[in-house]
Parts: structure tokens; sequence; C-alpha cells
């Protein structure tokens, strides 16, 4: 379903992301190339200890394609939190149709999650910033340990311009005693992302076609509306408190607060995007947003210590 631009000047009256997003920029090619590069050293470095950590969000359906289209021995997995949208679950066919790749899904253990509904309801996660995080622990982070398990690397769909939080974010960096993690799109801009999937017709979620441009479980995911950060969509209830958290990892404190309105590409933002657009599903308007708290852990570094804490949570 395409997503509904009230007016624009000269742009369309219907737009998908494609529409909206992608944008061939100078020195994509190059770009292209040194990510190839990269998964390529990688899969000959790390064997199957490397594993692609899909969260199936456009960035990883990028890489998917590219583990493809290149022939890379890598494996592709997910985690199937209980709370996806079904237009997410649905690209798991649409990647086997595609690709032949059959993702291997990551799910929290059953009991964790009927204990969890049990004694906090299906949505405690509205109810505090802890909640949300026990809730993330056990749908997450656990999964997420049992697939990082013996492996020596993972790839991310991370990239620099998708907050101030990741605006440092390198090609490598260590993430535990023995294990990397490879952001291979980290210089890639927003543009770049849709350019390639135009250019190759790759798969992606519908939902991107509807002002969700960061998607994540179904009840903690919303359309952005207009001029509203890229992950603004992203447990958008929680404000400037969640800052004490400690949880999620700063790539560049002294950064933090700035990317709001980042450019994107050849000098257009975010915001841009969506400056022109009146978005109808957008809900929360006059609500803080607070960058420290849009992550739920999973790209904080992963040491057993950290990860056996959240699991010992459940
Ligand atoms: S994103 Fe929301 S539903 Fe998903 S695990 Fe975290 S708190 Fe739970």
């Amino acid at each position: 379903m395409s997503g509904q631009l009230s007016m624009l000047g000269g742009a369309p009256a219907r737009a998908s992301a494609l529409d909206l997003y992608a944008r061939a920029t100078p020195g994509f090619e190059e770009r292209l190339a040194r990510t190839v590069a990269l998964l390529r050293q990688a899969a000959s470095e790390h064997g199957s200890g490397l594993i692609q950590a899909s969260s199936l969000g456009a960035e990883d359906m990028v890489i998917t394609d590219l583990i493809s289209r290149h022939a890379l021995p890598i494996c592709v997995a997910t985690l199937d939190t209980g709370r996806l949208h079904a237009q997410t679950l649905a690209l798991l066919p649409r990647i086997r149709q595609s690709y032949g790749i059959e993702v291997q899904v990551y799910s929290p253990p059953e009991q964790a999650v009927i204990t969890l509904v049990r004694e906090r309801g299906l949505n405690s996660m509205y109810e505090s910033l802890a909640l949300r995080k026990e809730c993330c622990g056990i749908r997450k982070l656990e999964p997420l340990k049992r697939m990082l398990d013996g492996r020596t690397a993972w790839i991310t769909g991370l990239r620099r311009e998708q907050s101030a939080n990741r605006a440092d974010v390198p090609f490598t960096e260590p993430d535990g005693p023995g294990r990397v993690k490879l952001n291979a799109l980290a210089e890639w801009s927003w543009a770049d992302v849709w350019h390639y999937i135009q250019s190759y017709a790759v798969p992606y979620n519908d939902l991107h076609d509807q002002f969700m441009p960061s998607i994540g479980c179904e009840p903690c995911t919303r359309a952005i509306a207009v001029g509203e950060d890229f992950r603004a969509g992203r447990w958008w209830w929680e404000n400037d408190d969640a800052k004490e958290c400690g949880l999620h990892k700063s790539h560049s404190p002294a950064q933090a607060g700035s990317a709001h309105g980042a450019e994107i590409g050849s000098g257009v933002s975010a915001q841009a995007n969506f400056g022109k657009a009146e978005v109808k599903a957008a809900t929360a308007a006059g609500r803080s947003q607070d960058e420290n708290a849009k992550e739920c852990g999973l790209h904080k570094a992963q040491s057993n210590e950290e990860l056996n804490n959240h699991g010992a949570k459940a």
C-alpha cells in the first residue's frame, strides 16, 4: 500500500518509499564497493562464525541482497519477538522466494513470555522505561544472545546518519570478547539505501510506504510526522527522564541532540523528505523524544555478562 501525500508542490499525490527516498548521489558506487569488499573479507575471515542479524528493515534487506547477489556464505538470522507486524513477518517467505535463503528465526523462550504477560500484562512497555526494557530483554536480548553464541562476527545495518547515537558508527567495532560487529552500511545515506533497493528490485517492508522509516515491534512503532526525526516513531512515548537509564550506548555524547534534521545523501534531510507531507497516521504530537533511549540494547556492546544479565531477568 502506498503512502498518502496530501499535497506537494510538484510531488506526486501518492508516493512510495522509493518515490520519496531513492536518489543516486555522488560516490554511491564507491560506497557500494567498500561494503561488498567488507562483506567478502568478513566471510573469508570468519567463515561460519559470521552471521547477519537482520531486523528485516530496509538496510538489512540491502545486506541480504548483497549476500545473495555475491554468493557470500553468510548465514542470515532475525529475531521474532512475538510482537512484529504481519508485514514484517511477510518478508520471510519473500526472502525465501527471491533469494532461496532460509532466514534463521530466533524467538524468546515461551515460558518467559507467558510469565511476562501474566505478571505485567501485554503492553507493560508503556508503563515505565524499566518495564519496556524488561520486555526488550526477554523478547530481544535473550534470543540475540542465542543467535550470537559461538559467533565471532555479526553484521548489522547501522548507519551513521540514523541518529545522534549512531553518528560515529565505524565499519568494524569490538563487541565483547572474541567478537566484532560489522556495520556494513555505516557510511550509506538513506538515499543510498533506497537507490540500491530500487536499482536491484530488493523486496522491502510495506510499512516503509506508510511513513515508518524505522520499524520495530508493532506496539512500539508508529509513523513519523512532519518534521520528526528518523527514529521518532520508535518508543515515542519515552521522555527525557529516560536519559538516565544508562543502558544505551551513545557513540558520540558530544553530538547527542545535534542530528535532528541531519543531512541525507545530497543535501536532502529526513525532515525534508517528510516536510511537505501530511501524515495522518502520526500521533503523540508534542511529546518529547530522547535519542539516548531510542535503542533496545541490541546495538550496545554485547558482552556475555550483559546478555546473561538480561537473560536472567526472563
Ligand atoms: S520493542 Fe516493544 S514489544 Fe518489542 S521487545 Fe521491546 S518493548 Fe517489547
